[in-house]
């Protein structure tokens, strides 16, 4: 989670990525999506959802990713359908996804522009903010589609914040991922590492 020292920080932009940040993302949502995923995969190609784990291994290595969407747009699945039946077939509130005051309040009492940048589709990012009561706090949530799928920690996932930073304006970076940290902190950002219980 966020630790409270951001209070103490000041920014022009505040870059907050999604999953294990923003939220402690649980173990079994992602389970669920992925079994969504391979279901998915099992209608499409029409076969069983045993031999879908394998189909996703193998379009995974084919399509050289690790993120099912990414390989299956390469095989002209559409998008938004893949995103409507896996990520948004969740209800956070069953993973006890809920308005949090103290996240709502630490976050609005930021001076400065806040946005989202997930490698998730920025549909779900949407999906979850909404329930943390959070959503509108936030000018922009960046996914991997509105990056053209280049996902975190590739640089080029970090350059629209070369205008900010030319500009000499103060850009905080805020990840649970060190590689991503390293990045960010790598173009002139000031980061800090979000851990869950600090
Ligand atoms: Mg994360």
């Amino acid at each position: 989670m966020i630790p409270k020292k951001i209070q103490e920080m000041n920014a022009d932009l505040w870059v907050f990525d999604n999953d294990g940040t923003l939220y402690d993302n649980p173990m079994e949502l992602e389970i669920v999506v992925g079994k969504r995923m391979n279901e998915y995969i099992a209608s499409h190609y029409c076969i069983s959802k045993e031999d879908a784990k394998e189909k996703r291994r193998e379009l995974f290595k084919k399509h050289n990713t690790k993120y099912t969407l990414i390989a299956l747009r390469q095989e002209g699945i559409s998008e938004d359908d893949f995103i409507k039946k896996t990520y948004l077939s969740i209800n956070p509130i069953d993973f006890n996804i809920r308005p949090s005051m103290e996240l709502k309040e630490l976050i609005g009492s930021l001076a400065g522009e806040k946005i989202v940048l997930t490698n998730n589709p920025s549909e779900f990012a949407g999906l979850i903010l909404e329930a943390l009561g959070i959503k509108h706090l936030f000018s922009q949530i960046i996914g991997m589609r509105e990056r053209n799928y280049v996902q975190k920690p590739e640089i080029d996932a970090f350059k629209f914040l070369n205008h900010w930073l030319k500009n000499d304006k103060i850009v905080v970076v805020i990840d649970d991922c060190l590689d991503n940290i390293k990045i960010a902190e790598s173009l002139g950002c000031i980061t800090l590492c979000a851990k869950v219980d600090t």
